[in-house]
C-alpha cells in the first residue's frame, strides 16, 4: 500500500454541503485521515510496502493495537469517502433492493434502523450496512473506536458512516441523529453499495 499519500476524495471537498461542509471535509480528511495514514506509515517504519492495507488490518487485529487502530482508520475513512456522493443515488439494484426489502421492510425502515443505529452506537465508532454469506442476507451493525467488519467471518461491509464526534460536530454539534437521516437521505451511495455486494 501506498503510505505517502491518500487515494483522492471521489468528489469536491465542498460537494457534500449543506450535510458535510467543506470545513469538515478539509479537517477530517486532511488532518484525521491523514494523521492516521502517517501514524501507521511511522509504525511500520517503511515495511509492508508490498501488503494490502487489508492484509495490514486483518493481520494486526488482536495482536497488534496500535498498527490495527490506525490502518483500519485509514481503510474506514477511505471507505466511508465512497458510501457517499453528492449525486443522489438512488437503491436501484434490484439484488440489493430485495436484500433490503426482506432484512428491513422497508427504505423507510432501513432509515429508521441506521439512524437508530448511530444514535445507540456509544462513543465513537462506525455504523455500517453489511452482507452476510452464510444466510444472504443484510444487517446494519455498529462497531467502536476502530474497528471494522473486515475481521468478522463472512461479513461484507457495503456502506458506512463515521459516527465519530469530528465527522459532524461542526455541523451538527451534538446531532447525531440529524446527520444520520440527512446521511441517508441525502449522501447514500447505493452504486457503491451494489458494486462491494458483487464482489462479496
Ligand atoms: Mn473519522
Amino acid at each position: 500500500m501506498d503510505l505517502e499519500k491518500l487515494p483522492p476524495l471521489p468528489w469536491a471537498d465542498n460537494a457534500l454541503e449543506p450535510v458535510i461542509s467543506k470545513r469538515t471535509i478539509d479537517h477530517h480528511y486532511g488532518k484525521h485521515h491523514q494523521t492516521y495514514l502517517a501514524k501507521l506509515a511511522g509504525l511500520l517504519e517503511g515495511g509492508h510496502r508490498e501488503t494490502s492495507l487489508e492484509e495490514i488490518v486483518m493481520e494486526s487485529y488482536g495482536k497488534n493495537q496500535a498498527v490495527f487502530n490506525n490502518a483500519a482508520q485509514v481503510w474506514n475513512h477511505s471507505f466511508y469517502w465512497n458510501s457517499m456522493t453528492p449525486d443522489q443515488v438512488s437503491l436501484t439494484d434490484e439484488r440489493l433492493k430485495g436484500l433490503v426489502a426482506s432484512a428491513f421492510g422497508s427504505e423507510d425502515s432501513f432509515r429508521e434502523k441506521w439512524v437508530a443505529a448511530a444514535t445507540g452506537q456509544f462513543g465513537s465508532g462506525w455504523i455500517w450496512l453489511v452482507y452476510s454469506q452464510a444466510d444472504d442476507s443484510v444487517d446494519i451493525i455498529g462497531t467502536p473506536n476502530a474497528e471494522c467488519p473486515l475481521h468478522l467471518e463472512g461479513r461484507t461491509p457495503l456502506l458506512t458512516m463515521d459516527v465519530w464526534e469530528h465527522a459532524y460536530y461542526l455541523d451538527w454539534q451534538q446531532d447525531r441523529a440529524g446527520h444520520a437521516e440527512a446521511f441517508v437521505d441525502r449522501l447514500i451511495n447505493w452504486d457503491f453499495a451494489a458494486d462491494n455486494l458483487k464482489k462479496a
